[in-house]
Formats: C-alpha cells, structure tokens, sequence
C-alpha cells in the first residue's frame, strides 16, 4: 500500500522512463496523480509501462467472446452533496488556505486547490496525508512533503 507523500515508480511520459515519483493524491484507495521527482512534472498515475497500443492481431475471427458477469459495485458519491452543505453552512470570514504540498492542514481547515477548487479538511490519515472535500469528490491529499 502506497501512501500519498510517498516515492512510487511510474512511468515519465516526460522523461520517457520509470522512474521514482511522489504521490499526490488519491482517490478511492487508488494512486490518481503523481509527481516525477526528476523533471517535476504532475501526471495521472498510470503505472510503470508505457501506453501500449493494443494490437488486434491476437483475437482470432469468429471467436466466441465470454462475457464477464458484471459484477455491480455501486458507490453512491454524495460528495458534491457534503460539499454543497458546507459552502453553505461557511462562515462568510472563514479563511481560505491555498493548497501546497508542502503545508501542513489540519481539520476543519479550508484549502483553495488551484486545479480541484475549494477543499475541507475532513480526516488527518498521518501528518502526511489528509482526506479533502472537494465538490466532486473526497481525495486522498498529500501534505507536509519537503522535495528535495
Ligand atoms: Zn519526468
């Protein structure tokens, strides 16, 4: 389990190599953007192999297709309803911090995310990483990490 803050290999589309990068956040317990710690940039984690271009030549004409059972997992998001509730229930002075990894947020706090836009602090998970409110979604943020 790869915690948000900490190294993880990923390809660099940049670099065009898998290299060491730093998680950003998380969504749903899944490592969602990650941080090359060797050209700086900021990319969606897709794991340490390159995009392969999928080749059509392996599945054989007329070839039964078994479908997998769907199997229904359904996550009710009520976040854009949580966060709706909190703007509205903010109080008109609250200050808004501008996120930066290398701060640290306690609960309650109110971020301003230059790409997810306004945050609440719900839960410190270690003084690493915190879980944010943001109106689409509650992510897994990183916080507190001093790049070299
Ligand atoms: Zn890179």
């Amino acid at each position: 389990m790869n915690a948000v803050g900490e190294n993880i290999d990923a390809y660099c589309l940049k670099c065009k190599l898998v290299l060491s990068h730093v998680i950003l956040f998380k969504v749903a317990d899944v490592v969602n953007r990650v941080k090359c710690k060797t050209c700086g940039a900021e990319h969606k984690y897709r794991g340490t192999m390159p995009a392969v271009k999928k080749t059509a030549a392996i599945r054989t004409p007329g070839a039964v297709r078994t479908k997998k059972p769907v199997t229904a997992k359904v996550t009710v998001n009520d976040a854009p309803v949580q966060w709706g509730l909190k703007i509205s229930n903010m109080a008109p002075a609250t200050p808004l911090k501008s996120y930066s990894i290398k701060a640290t947020y306690k609960v309650n706090d109110v971020i301003n995310h230059p790409v997810f836009g306004v945050g609440f602090v719900e839960k410190t998970v270690s003084d690493k990483s915190i879980f944010m409110l943001f109106n689409d979604s509650v992510k897994l943020m990183a916080m507190n990490i001093n790049e070299d």
